[in-house]
């Protein structure tokens, strides 16, 4: 399976996988124009996306969903509470609704629906398996529930969202309010939240942990590479930014080179 961040953090989100023909996107969180920028860059062709994904309505997932798909008349899988919350109103041949914790085939991969805590209407985060090879994407966790803790543990590879420095939030200049917002279970997790995870839930099948949905504010790639690096020697580790995409990672090439490391 091949995947990349083709944006991440808390202004915008969008995430590809693929096997073989069969291509998906969770959230377009960026407009159209920068999407397309980067998937040229990256080698993707828009028009060979199958379906696109949406976890939740906040703008940062859904801002190039409209335009993206319509232009390339791609269908779109989203829970009936986020297609109400995001007040899109997409063509509704291309609308699929499906359950919080749904599991939907799309050509050989199977794309699973995970609930989460967010304060969103109706949130879910997605798996993408192709029955051997489990590839998660799991941002916006407003606490570390115990479907965040099971997916750390069955996954190959792990996006994981290492949102805000708990030092830098406490001390920045957000309101009382949306500081709360942010750190009352149903906002996001910090980077000593998602090192706890990934140490206590990570198994040996994991392969490759990407940490992603940084704060600008409140967060920095330095901070996340000193909290999570030297925990990682034996997988491989990146940290998937708002400033451009990630490489195209191919897990069996990352398999081939943990074989011959060892
Ligand atoms: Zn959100
Ligand atoms: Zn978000």
């Amino acid at each position: 399976m091949k995947y990349c961040a083709i944006a991440s953090g808390s202004n915008g989100n969008c995430y590809y996988i693929a096997k073989g023909e069969d291509a998906i996107l969770i959230d377009v969180g960026i407009n159209t124009k920068h999407v397309e920028l980067r998937m040229a860059n990256l080698g993707i062709d828009p028009s060979r996306i199958k379906a696109i994904f949406i976890t939740h309505e906040h703008s940062d997932h859904i801002r190039g969903l409209s335009v993206f798909c319509k232009r390339y008349q791609i269908p779109v899988y989203w829970t009936a509470g986020t297609s109400h919350g995001s007040r899109l109103h997409l063509p509704s041949h291309l609308v699929h609704i499906i359950p919080a914790n749904g599991r939907t085939k799309i050509g050989e991969i199977y794309v699973l629906g995970i609930p989460k805590f967010h304060d969103a209407k109706e949130p879910c985060s997605f798996v993408v398996t192709d029955g051997s090879t489990n590839v998660s994407i799991m941002t916006d966790l407003g606490r570390a529930c115990n479907n965040v803790k099971h997916v750390i543990q069955h996954s190959d590879v792990l996006l994981l969202e290492s949102n805000y420095d708990e030092d830098l939030l406490e001390g920045g200049r957000y309101s009382y309010y949306l500081k709360n917002r942010i750190r009352n279970g149903w906002g996001h997790i910090s980077n000593k939240t998602s090192l706890e995870l990934f140490l206590q839930h990570r198994s040996s099948r994991l392969k490759h942990l990407i940490l992603g949905h940084l704060s600008e504010q409140n967060n920095t790639v330095e901070l996340v590479e000193q909290t999570f690096l030297p925990h990682c020697e034996s997988i491989k580790f990146s940290i998937a930014t708002r400033y451009q995409e990630t490489d195209m990672f191919d897990v069996d090439d990352i398999l081939q080179l943990q074989k011959k490391g060892a």
